[in-house]
Order: structure tokens, then sequence, then C-alpha cells
């Protein structure tokens, strides 16, 4: 992975969130990008596009921490440039956004305010209507204005396994860029995964980041994006092609990048490079860095069936949701958030397996993490188990 003309990611080592370490290590990543002025000049509002999915703590490793937030700000400071932090949360409840507690909640309103930098919630900042790139329903996408009147927008994501996705890096993060609810109509709209995906590159299309920077110092492994658990891992990772960042990346934690839908449909269409062959890692000797134990989320494991299985029987094995009585607070955030009406609530919420569209969103936005993950059938979960068997001797 050399070479001039190459497609580069940056990848330096951080162990921890200490500020004047995480500085030095921003720093030393933008440098190996070519620096951060070679992005921002004098006088230009900078997006950070956070990841502020639900409102937590930054131990849970949910959210951008605050600390990489913080040493991005004072570097587009520096510069003599505007930054603006931005995002909007997944989830209502009962019909209020939850976004202004995920800036408390994160931290990154306090860093944001210290620092004198802008803090805004797409919820309310409002959204502008840009023709699909596709030409194709949904004809137009509906954007966080703040976004599209940005000179130069830096997605600043969080490291995470995902349930449905299997990974959520740099381009998973510009979903955040669509305001509220409007990010389950898309769901609604494109109940197919295959569907989704090309709704959410649409979306990373028109709002695609100059820079990415990623925050890898703890992330997530297993269910995530919100129920899995926090893992070390060390890293902040940079580029100016968010595909081929998200490509080390999954490259980095065993899970390799052919195998996850986004980056491959995202490379078929030219929106960066996904092929590790043609990206130049810098920083960090590559051969250093894969990690053999990350875990992967419960779907990751479908990629080990062989192909003559069919497409019904795949469908079987996709992991629904299945609700904990005992963890349930009745707080019905599922319920409201439920793209297809899948979950009623009775004295606790029930799922009608026929109706859902296995977004996982229920169990992405569940706070008491109420929600596991199985396969639909029991002939299936064998063959899941036979899986992760073959997969521990493997
Ligand atoms: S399952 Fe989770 S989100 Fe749904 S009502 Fe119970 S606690 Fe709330
Ligand atoms: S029940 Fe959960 S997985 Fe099924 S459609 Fe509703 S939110 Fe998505």
């Amino acid at each position: 992975m050399s070479g001039e003309n190459q497609v580069r990611v940056a990848v330096v080592k951080c162990r921890n969130y200490e500020q004047d370490l995480v500085d030095r290590q921003v720093d030393r990543c933008l440098q190996l990008m070519g620096g951060l002025s070679r992005y921002v000049k004098k006088g230009d509002r900078v997006l950070l596009k956070v990841n502020l999915l639900s409102p937590e703590p930054p131990e849970k490793a949910i959210t951008t921490h605050p600390a990489v937030v913080a040493a991005l700000i004072k570097r587009v400071q520096a510069l003599g440039a505007h930054p603006v932090v931005g995002d909007s949360s997944g989830g209502l409840i009962v019909g209020r956004s939850r976004t202004h507690r995920s800036f408390i909640k994160s931290g990154i309103k306090e860093v944001a305010d210290r620092l004198g930098a802008e803090t805004v919630n797409f919820d309310t900042a409002g959204v502008v209507a840009v023709d699909n790139p596709r030409g194709v329903k949904p004809r137009q996408l509906h954007i966080a204005k703040p976004v599209l009147d940005a000179d130069v927008v830096i997605t600043v994501p969080k490291l995470k396994t995902h349930s449905a996705a299997l990974f959520t890096g740099a381009v998973k993060n510009m979903y955040g860029t669509v305001p509220g609810a409007l990010k389950m109509e898309y769901h609604r709209l494109a109940p197919r995964p295959a569907d989704f995906t090309r709704i959410l590159l649409d979306i990373f299309q028109v709002t695609k980041p100059h820079l990415a920077v990623m925050d890898g110092i703890m992330t997530m492994e297993g269910n995530g994006p919100a129920a899995g658990s926090p893992k070390h891992l060390g890293l902040i990772l940079a580029s100016s092609d968010s595909v081929a960042l998200d490509a080390v990346a999954c490259h980095i934690i065993g899970l390799n990048p052919e195998r996850v839908s986004t980056l491959q449909q995202a490379a078929e269409r030219n929106l960066g490079q996904a092929c590790l062959a043609k990206i130049q890692v810098v920083g960090t000797d590559i051969a250093e860095l894969p990690v053999g134990d990350f875990k992967l989320p419960s779907n990751a494991l479908l990629e080990r069936v062989p192909s003559f299985i069919g497409s019904y029987l795949l469908g079987m094995l996709r992991a629904r949701p299945v609700i904990q009585k005992d963890k349930c607070t009745g707080c019905r955030i599922c319920v409201d958030n439920c793209p297809a009406g899948a979950i009623r609530f009775a004295d606790r919420p029930l799922v009608d397996y026929r109706t859902c569209i296995d977004c996982l969103c229920c169990h992405e936005l569940c706070p008491q993490r109420a929600f596991i993950l199985t396969p639909r059938s029991a002939a299936a979960r064998r063959l899941v188990k036979l899986l992760e068997k073959r997969k521990r001797h493997s």
C-alpha cells in the first residue's frame, strides 16, 4: 500500500483522551494529510459533523469524544476560520428530538462553549430540499441547511460496528445531516437494505465531506452502533476520502471492506476508494494494525453462509429484534420511531414481524438496550451457532 498517486489515509496512535495528547495526535494526523490549511482557509465556515447518535456520556463510546472535537475546533480556529459543530440524533421522544440532550450528555456542548465554537442542532436549523443525484425516487433529499451553508465539511465519526450495516464510520456519519424524523421517512421509503444503502449514499454524495477525522481511540464492538461494548483501539484516522478511511478502519478491526455493502456501492459510484491495495496508509505500519479479537455484529455471520443457500433462507438468518421484557421501562421510544409502524404498545412493546423491515432502528435507539438480536427461526439459530463455532475454530 504505497505510491504517490494513491488515496492516502493517515493512522496515528493515541492511547487515551488526555487533551494534550489528543491535540498533538490530531495535529500529527492532519500533518500527514498535508496540513489542515490544505482544506481550510481564513474566514471559512467549517462544519464539524460529529456523531451524536443518542444522549449518552462519552465513556459509552456511542458518540464522538469531546476531546477529539476540541482538538479540531482549536486547529480550525488557529487558521482564522469559524468552527461549527452539528448533528441530528436518531429518534424522537413523544415528538421531540433528542439532539439537544445529546449535545449536553456527550460533553460536546461544554467544549464548544468553552472554546467559543458555535453548535447547531440540525433538527431546528432549517432544511433544504436537494435534487437526488440519481434522478430517481426520492426525487429530493432533505438536508440540514448548516451543512450546505458550510464552506468546508469535516466528518468526525466514531469507529463502531453496526448491527444492520456491519460498520459505521465516516460515510454513514453523514446520514445525520438529515434532520429529525425525516431519517425514519427514508427507512420507510427503502425497506430493503440494498435500497436504503442507495439512499444513504445519495445523501453522502450531496453532503460529501472534504475531510474525515475518525475517533478510533475508544470504539464499539459487537452489536453497535449503540448496544455494543466499548473497545479500546487507541487510534485516530484521517483522510480526504471517507470511503478509503472506512475501508482501512474495517481492515483494522478484522472486517473485510468487501463485505460492507455501503463501501462497495460507494466505490462503484466513484464516491471513494474501497480497495485496500489502492490506498496508501501513512503514519503507522499497516502490518501492525489489524485487531484479531474485535467482535463483529450478529449479521456479520451471514457473510459466511454459502451463496447457494439463497435469499429466502438468508432472510430467515438475518437478525431480528426481540424485546427482553425485564429491561423495558415502557418509554415508547421504539414505538414512536419504528419506520414500519411494526411495534405496538400494550402493557409493553410488541413487534409484528410480518411488518418489520429489519432496519434495527429500535435496537439502535432503545436507551435500556432491551432489544437483543436473534435469527428468525430455531433452525436458523442453530445454523448461526454452528457458524459461530466454526468462526472460533478458524
Ligand atoms: S423496548 Fe426500549 S425503547 Fe422500547 S419501550 Fe422498552 S425501554 Fe423504551
Ligand atoms: S420493529 Fe425494529 S427492526 Fe422492525 S421495522 Fe420496527 S424499528 Fe425496524
